[in-house]
């Protein structure tokens, strides 16, 4: 066995769990060696079963004394179970599991944990966990220290018991079984790739220690000093990884040396239907002077929804086609791509510029060519491409990409700009992507009407209903966001959604509530003359619905036939109503701000001026003062910035997804880990720039996957 053995060949895994367990990342050994836990249960205290206290959590080990099947009047089984210890006798019991009788007999040594039930008169344990203890495993005394895992641990009960993140059919009971049966024969193949110096100067420990204490510690503590160390790799490799990179393609890869000629790049600007913004100008600066330089590129380009980017890689894919070379415009769909090769057309035809597009269905050829994966299985460019921009690569995933490209003689390799609109707070790109140059479009184009946003209190709650009438009396459209925030939808939210709408069907209901009437009630802002209160109609949105259903209520609401669209946070998937102008968002507290701000790009899409009005149940300071940054804050970054120091970047919606940042276990707001990295990454770059005295780390290195371009 080594790292890299696929799960699927282990014993007891097979092709079943394989697509299980693809789902959660786990392919190979390693993988699943480094799938956490994301909490732990404390069951470590066993307890002498006279002692124990109802409503703890707690173990107990002792031999079964009875244990018997009882089949209910409804049809369902319950097992009962007495099971005693020198001290006395304990009642457990346990749902719907009447195979447990197949294993658990009269006499076998077991281990319980769980919680104690008080309601009976007399203690019992409710469907706790259980496993049967071994000889090895048996407690010489009750109350002892449960031993280590080598030794034969208990992995289910009386221990810090590891919780992972699981899927249907994958249990952590499953994962906590495979896990100890693989982990000490992984770690026999596997020796501490860091350098011993710098685990005694960062004060580290093993990663062998780090490995076992992290899926099953004996301590509190023990967690700790494993994260810190599974941390420190984590973000080390990264910035090992990115600066070597860097060195590499620095020093050994040549980019045609592009020139760009001032008087062109003016006259395509002046033809332009609008002026650049700041930020459009200095990108450009930026990447035509990265142009004009014999190394290759490698930049993101990032900006919101809007801020303007395609006209920036218009400009630089102009540069490098009048200089003679080739440019490839790759984005994630084809609709986009169609989408960009409009948007290019429209600005380089006049300029005698033939703009092409290459899909799976339609394939032309042009000085410029946008298409989508197939431009890099399929497209014979006629010259040297000089130039490849990528749209939202993270979302296509092609890192392995365009080899293709580099020329017959192997003289150049391309420029490479990435564009994004994942909000990656500087901050985090520049210290983790160190072969990644970043420019950023921070201001949106002039004219575009900022979103109003506010923070209301709860006490003007019904002031923003009223407002929300008077934007529909005026033929607007509002989106109300019910106070859910699930990372998958549950029935627990779509439940609560359901309610929330029934509340609000009946507050925008001018038959329950005539006061809200027009002109019934002083309080309210009356209509302009002769406008008549319309009825409104709302509709509800959740993840849950059939797509027939959620088309119908997304059209109907297109229509206007809807003017209430009241939603969980789906409708961050592109949902493009130009009408609609209030997205009023419930328990705002709860989301992260990158997060909000997508929510509130719902809205003014259109002519109107919008408005986002963001509710909070929170008193605290911070999280309203953190909500308030939203009034002030338009650009998607920013705020992302703020909240990875105010909460952590597990927070920024959309990072882990990017698949920019996808960390197992460090925490990027962890700034002391970040900077000691860093440290220690230069260091060790500086005395062995390819690492030939460290064999195992530079392994270590190829097997830290890059998701986004580099040039090759
Ligand atoms: P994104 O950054 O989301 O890719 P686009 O490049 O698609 O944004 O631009 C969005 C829209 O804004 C396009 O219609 C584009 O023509 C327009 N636009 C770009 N720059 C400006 C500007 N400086 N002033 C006004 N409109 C602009
Ligand atoms: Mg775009």
């Amino acid at each position: 066995m080594n790292p890299q053995t696929k799960v699927a060949d282990l014993p007891g895994v097979g092709a079943f769990y394989k697509l299980k367990l693809k789902r959660l990342g786990i392919e190979t050994v390693e993988d699943l060696i480094y799938h956490f836990p994301f909490r732990y249960d404390d069951f470590s205290k066993v307890e002498e079963i006279r002692n124990i206290v109802p409503g703890e959590k707690l173990s107990v080990q002792g031999v079964i004394w009875q244990i018997k099947n009882i089949r209910t009047r409804f049809g369902k089984f319950i097992t009962t179970a007495q099971v005693a210890d020198q001290s006395g006798v304990v009642d457990v019991i346990w749902f719907n599991q009447p195979y447990l009788t197949k294993t658990l007999k009269a006499g076998t040594p077991i281990s319980l944990s769980g919680k104690v039930d008080t309601s009976g008169p007399r203690p019992k344990l409710m469907s706790p966990a259980y496993e049967i203890l071994r000889s090895s495993q048996q407690p010489s005394s009750v109350g002892s220290d449960p031993t280590n895992i080598q030794q034969g641990r208990t992995l289910h009960t009386a221990a810090l018991v590891p919780i992972y993140p699981e899927t249907e059919g994958v249990s952590s009971k499953w994962l906590r079984a495979k896990i100890a049966a693989i982990l000490p024969v992984y770690l026999k193949t596997q020796k501490d790739f860091l350098p011993q110096d710098i685990i005694s100067r960062e004060k580290l420990i093993s990663i062998d220690s780090a490995l076992q204490k992290i899926h099953f510690p004996k301590k509190w503590e023990e967690i700790e000093t494993a994260r810190s160390r599974l941390a420190f790799d984590e973000l080390f490799l990264i910035q090992l990884a990115s600066t070597l990179r860097k060195r590499e393609w620095q020093s050994e890869k040549t980019a045609p040396e592009i020139k760009a000629d001032p008087e062109k790049i003016k006259q395509l600007i002046s033809n332009l239907p609008f002026t650049l913004t700041a930020a459009q100008k200095r990108a450009t600066d930026q990447i035509t002077a990265d142009l004009s330089r014999k190394t290759p590129q490698n930049r993101l380009l990032e900006g919101d929804v809007g801020s303007g980017k395609t006209v920036v890689a218009a400009i630089a894919a102009y540069v490098t086609l009048l200089a003679g070379f080739d440019v490839l415009f790759a984005a994630p769909t084809e609709i986009l791509a169609f989408q960009h090769q409009k948007t290019l057309d429209a600005i380089l035809s006049p300029l005698k510029i033939k703009v092409g597009i290459w899909t799976g269905s339609r394939k032309v050829a042009g000085d410029i060519t946008c298409g989508t994966h197939a431009l890099f299985q399929t497209f014979k460019p006629k010259r040297q491409v000089g130039f490849i921009i990528v749209d939202e690569q993270h979302r296509f995933g092609v890192a392995q990409r365009a080899k293709l490209f580099q020329d017959q003689t192997k003289k150049f390799t391309p420029h490479f700009l990435t564009m994004t609109a994942t909000p990656i707070p500087r901050t985090l790109a520049l210290t983790l992507y160190r072969d990644l140059d970043l420019s950023v479009l921070d201001e949106m184009p002039l004219g575009r009407l900022k979103i109003s946003t506010h923070v209301v209190p709860n006490a003007k709650r019904n002031d923003a209903y009223k407002f929300i009438e008077k934007q529909i009396a005026d033929g607007r459209q509002a989106f109300i966001l019910t106070p859910f925030v699930e990372p998958s939808e549950t029935m627990a939210s779509v439940k609560s959604a359901t309610e929330e709408f029934k509340k609000l069907k009946k507050i925008f209901s001018p038959a329950r509530h005539p006061e809200l009437v027009s002109g019934s009630n002083s309080s309210r802002p009356a209509l302009p003359a002769g406008r008549q209160a319309r009825t409104i109609k709302l509709g509800l949105l959740h993840g849950r619905l059939k797509s027939k259903g959620k088309e119908k209520i997304i059209n109907d609401f297109k229509k206007n036939k809807i003017q209430i669209l009241v939603t969980t946070p789906v409708v961050e998937v592109g949902i493009d109503i130009p009408n609609a102008t209030v997205m009023m968002i419930e328990s705002a507290d709860r989301f992260g701000l990158a997060q909000l701000h997508q929510l509130r790009g719902r809205v003014g899409r259109g002519e109107h001026q919008s408005y986002c009005l963001l509710f909070t149940d929170s008193r605290g300071e911070n999280s309203v003062r953190r909500l308030k940054s939203m009034e002030k804050i338009h650009a998607g970054f920013e705020l992302a910035e703020i909240d990875l120091k105010m909460r952590g970047a597990g927070e920024i919606f959309g990072l882990r997804q990017s698949g920019f940042i996808n960390l197992k276990i460090a925490d990027l707001s962890d700034t002391v880990t970040l900077a000691k990295t860093q440290r220690e990454a230069d260091a060790i770059i500086k005395k062995d720039p390819a690492l030939k005295t460290y064999p195992a780390l530079l392994e270590k290195i190829s097997s830290v996957q890059s998701d986004y371009v580099q040039p090759n």
